[in-house]
């Protein structure tokens, strides 16, 4: 959860703390268990020394996060990003176990980092820096203790070369080490859309709760890359939903018969923006935020919807494909008026749980056609949506609190049926 790190300027992991403290309180959770759940089972910090391209030596610094194992192996991205710190790390860390857990994957959560700038860096650099992170964490993570993903700047062909290594560690082909890999070296179909498609699910289930009828609902979306262009296709093509509105950095486009999502991907994949698309008009991003629909996509950034425009959000659904895409203040105000908010580490949690799926053929050297991912992805997100709805219901809290309650339930029951507290 990225994006709840620049939210709020704090301390990102005395946030995450702060929101686990507020859902152990809702649960009554024991004392001992919530100390626990407090902190990171593990933390490894290592020294990366790198052959440079003009002959130097660099030594890069670099995190695994292993912070709780209770539910199974740790899962959880590699970020190299120059202004990684270890408490980004750690509360990435403590988020990836309760989405793990609210989608009811048998995986803890764990997460990576090194300091580095990529941009900067060779693809041979690159190369040597993620062997090198390998060989220095290599016997804390594999198959069933720890397997990472590609996370901020860290892509499909880093995570094959990361495999690669592990694999040469190990003295055998460990496809199952490492997920997010091209389909090649053992990824999984239907990884491209599965976090759109995820928060697709979830929309439909909203919506059903809530009596909207989802063909022709109207939708806007705030960003169009991977999860804001993904979500368009889908809500258009499975349930034929009018996407009336999208945006990106450059701006935003309006119209109220809806857009065609597949002739604007195109044009933005031609032009750069979705800006100027035809038989379109100008919208802010503001605007956009603002307008009365259905459904509400906010999936480009954090903090857009905050206590200043938190007042004048007419959605009926807040479908976030983003990360902390809404302040507590936000939050607060919107459950107020009775807008129906799909949590992030809920709504985009499709991205891990076809993760997994990627996880479970690698260990079975089992592999699943497209439309089986689809299947399984669609019980999954029901499944982990009617959970949530539920405790959200008999507890008369909202949504997040209700996930972060689930998804805490879930890890400290493993923790006291294994004996740890
Ligand atoms: P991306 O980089 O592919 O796309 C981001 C989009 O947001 C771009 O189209 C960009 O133009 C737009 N954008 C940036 N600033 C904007 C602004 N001020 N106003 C409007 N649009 C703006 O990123 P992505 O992978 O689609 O991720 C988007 C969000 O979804 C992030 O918060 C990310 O953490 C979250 N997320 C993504 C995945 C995934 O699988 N891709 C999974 C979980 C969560």
């Amino acid at each position: 959860m990225a994006g709840m790190v620049a939210a709020v300027k704090q301390n990102p992991f005395e946030i995450a703390q702060t929101q686990l403290d507020k859902a152990a309180k809702k649960l009554g959770l024991d004392a001992g268990v919530h100390a626990v759940l407090r902190e990171p089972m593990r933390e490894l910090h290592v020294s990366l020394p790198v052959k440079m391209d003009d002959g130097t030596i660099k030594v890069f610094k670099g995190f695994r996060v292993q912070y709780n194992d209770a539910r199974g192996p740790n899962k959880g991205g590699i970020r190299f990003h120059p202004e990684e710190t270890i408490d980004t790390v750690r509360a990435l860390a403590a988020w990836m176990t309760w989405k793990c857990a609210v989608v009811d994957s048998p995986l803890g959560g764990g997460k990576g980092g090194v300091i580095c700038n990529p941009k900067t860096m060779s693809t041979m650099e690159l190369e040597r820096l993620s062997r090198a992170y390998i060989d220095a964490i290599g016997r804390i993570i594999g198959p069933g203790k720890d397997i990472p993903a590609p996370d901020v700047y860290t892509t499909p062909q880093i995570m094959g070369w990361m495999m690669d290594e592990f694999s040469k560690l190990a003295g055998f082909y460990s496809p199952g080490v490492i997920t997010g890999k091209p389909l090649s070296v053992g990824g999984s179909e239907g990884r491209g859309d599965a976090t759109a498609r995820g928060g697709a699910y979830t929309v439909r289930e909203a919506a059903k709760n809530l009596g909207i009828d989802m063909n022709g609902a109207t939708c806007a979306i705030q960003g169009f890359g991977n999860a804001g262009q993904f979500a368009a296709l889908l809500n258009k093509q499975l349930y034929n939903m009018r996407i009336i509105a999208v945006s990106d950095t450059r701006g935003g486009v309006y119209s109220e018969d809806g857009l065609d999502p597949v002739a604007l991907v195109d044009y933005k994949l031609r032009t750069g923006s979705v800006v100027n698309f035809p038989g379109t008009r100008p919208i802010s991003n503001e605007d956009l935020l603002e307008l009365s629909v259905d459904v509400l996509a906010p999936s480009a950034l954090e903090g857009v919807i905050t206590s200043s425009n938190a007042s004048r959000i007419r959605a009926k659904i807040v479908e976030e494909l983003a990360n902390g895409p809404m302040t507590p203040e936000a939050d607060d105000i919107l459950y107020k008026k009775g807008i129906f908010v799909i949590p992030d580490f809920l709504c985009n949690a499709g991205g891990v749980t076809v993760s997994y799926f990627e996880w479970v053929q690698n260990v079975y050297g089992l592999y699943w056609e497209e439309s089986e991912v689809h299947e399984k992805l669609d019980r999954k997100m029901t499944k982990a949506f009617r959970d949530v709805y539920d405790m959200a219901r008999g507890h008369e809290v909202d949504m997040r609190t209700a996930a972060y309650m689930v998804a805490i339930q879930r890890v400290a029951e493993a923790m006291q049926v294994r004996g740890w507290v």
